[in-house]
């Protein structure tokens, strides 16, 4: 720890806001301590590969401490941050208080299943290692229960898996899933057939991926359709029970269910006692101070901010990577300038956010790519995306397993990390299908007009 230094910076959260904050200020006259309930950062843009046994964690995930090893004016707590004193400046762990003069907040996002939690334990979400893991585990188990059952001389419906939500999350997650039944698992069987898995995409809107533009949209449709999803759009889930998921009266079975349709902001931002809108994130100043404490900054996926067009910025890692960069600017500056600890500091320049594009992966040599007015699919989409996330992975050592990893299941159709750790029970698997021989019937056709 720098002795010298007075100014005291903690930073809650160890993602990508708040990682690139820590390394904007390391070398800045401040003591800071990042604070995280876990002890590695998650690159969660490859977290689907993890889910879908393509990487294994350790590839997309790094210490904090070991990023972090170098700057000497950096501490880190792994503690979970349950509350914060603004008027006191401190904020509160389980444990300990932790005092700090700018406080940058970037706890991030996680599920929300709209007012029915219950269907969390049914229809995991992805957002971190943990769930990621968790959705390997239930994805391998089907197939293994579905061989048991037929070599048992019970040969069973083939399996049903349903992502809900065609958001970029729920597009790769199907994308991916439908490339392993097909090629990775195929031959592995010899009493069922993987290939003959069935991958339902549900998403509530009329449309995949609905913030693209809509040939992008379309074009990801098909792409996603070549793959054999079966994709369902305008179509609400209004239940789902162990095994089963509802869509109005329809019924359907589904050995794996997967969450991909709603984001809700850390719980922390509604302790700061100032606006949030209501998926929870933080309406913030444009300098991203919250109203009446400039010392207190939100960024990344916690954070409401529109652009200068009046659009929200999206919640994507350049947003919180920019948005740590430029509140350690803030800070340096000010310390600089001798206005630290600012009551009334001088007028901030606004952040700006420059979008370079949006990237969506959809499978093997499939993707979907937007810079401005040009807009590509396919192939060489596919190429920028892997480009683009290799490139940001933490660490050399992580790339290039990574480069290898992607390179080596590209030419095999290899997923080396097929790995079923923890219970070996899957909801509602034997109510379905013991005794029944099969996948349960649905109890009401879905109607032709939905299916695109
Ligand atoms: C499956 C998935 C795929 C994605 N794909 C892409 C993509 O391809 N491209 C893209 O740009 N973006 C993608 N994103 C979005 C991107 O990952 C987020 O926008 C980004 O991570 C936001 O960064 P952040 O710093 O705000 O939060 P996060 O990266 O989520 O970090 C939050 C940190 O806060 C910690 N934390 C939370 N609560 C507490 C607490 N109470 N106490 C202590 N610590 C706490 C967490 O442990 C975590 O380390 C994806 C997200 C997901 C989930």
């Amino acid at each position: 720890m720098n002795g010298k230094a007075t100014h005291r910076v903690v930073i809650v959260g160890a993602g990508f806001g708040g990682l690139n904050a820590a390394t904007s200020l390391a070398d800045a006259p401040v003591q800071i301590t990042v604070i995280d309930r876990s002890n590695f950062h998650t690159f969660q843009p490859l977290l689907y590969q993890v889910a879908t046994a393509g990487l294994s964690p350790g590839e997309i995930a790094s210490p904090i401490r070991s990023i972090l090893r170098h700057h000497k004016n950096v501490e880190v707590l792994m503690a979970e941050v349950t509350d914060f004193d603004l008027e006191r400046r401190v904020v509160q762990t389980e444990d300990q208080e932790v005092p700090y003069d700018s406080l940058i907040l970037a706890a991030g996002a996680s599920h929300a299943y709209f007012g029915h939690d219950e269907w969390e334990t049914l229809a995991p979400g992805l957002k971190t290692i943990e769930d990621a893991l968790e959705i390997r585990r239930r994805v391998l188990l089907a197939f293994e229960l579905a061989e048991r059952q037929a070599s048992a001389g019970n040969p069973a419906e083939p399996l049903n898996f349903v992502v809900v939500g065609a958001g970029p999350t729920g597009v790769e997650l199907a994308g991916t899933l439908a490339e392993i039944c097909r090629h990775a698992l195929a031959q592995d069987f010899r009493s069922i057939d993987p290939r003959r898995t069935h991958i339902h995409l549900i998403e509530g809107g009329p449309h995949v991926l609905p913030a693209y533009p809509e040939d992008l949209s379309r074009s990801a449709l098909e792409q996603l359709q070549r793959l054999g999803v079966e994709v369902l759009t305008s179509t609400m889930v209004t239940k789902i029970e162990p095994g089963v998921i509802c869509m109005g009266e329809t019924r359907m079975s589904a050995a794996v269910i997967l969450w991909a349709a709603g984001v809700a902001a850390s719980p922390l931002g509604k302790k700061l006692g100032v606006l949030v809108d209501r998926a929870g994130r933080v309406l913030v100043q444009p300098d991203l101070s919250i109203a009446d404490h400039p010392e207190v900054f939100v960024i990344g996926d916690l954070t409401a901010l529109k652009d200068a067009s009046g659009k929200m910025l999206p919640g994507v890692a350049p947003v919180a990577i920019l948005e740590g960069r430029y509140v350690a600017k803030v800070i340096r500056g000010e310390i600089a300038r001798g206005e630290a600890l600012p009551r009334q500091p001088a007028p901030r320049k606004p952040f700006h956010y420059w979008d370079k594009g949006n990237l969506a992966t959809i499978g093997r040599a499939a993707a979907v790519a937007q810079f401005g007015k040009i807009h590509i699919s396919g192939f060489m989409a596919w190429l920028a995306w892997l480009f683009v996330h290799i490139l940001f992975l933490i660490g050399f050592r992580n790339r290039l397993l990574v480069f290898i990893q992607w390179a080596w299941s590209y030419f095999t159709y290899e997923r080396g990390a097929r790995l079923i750790t923890g219970s070996v029970n899957l909801p509602g698997w034997e109510g379905l299908h013991s005794g029944r021989g099969g996948v349960i019937e649905r109890e009401q056709e879905i109607p032709a007009a939905t299916r695109k």
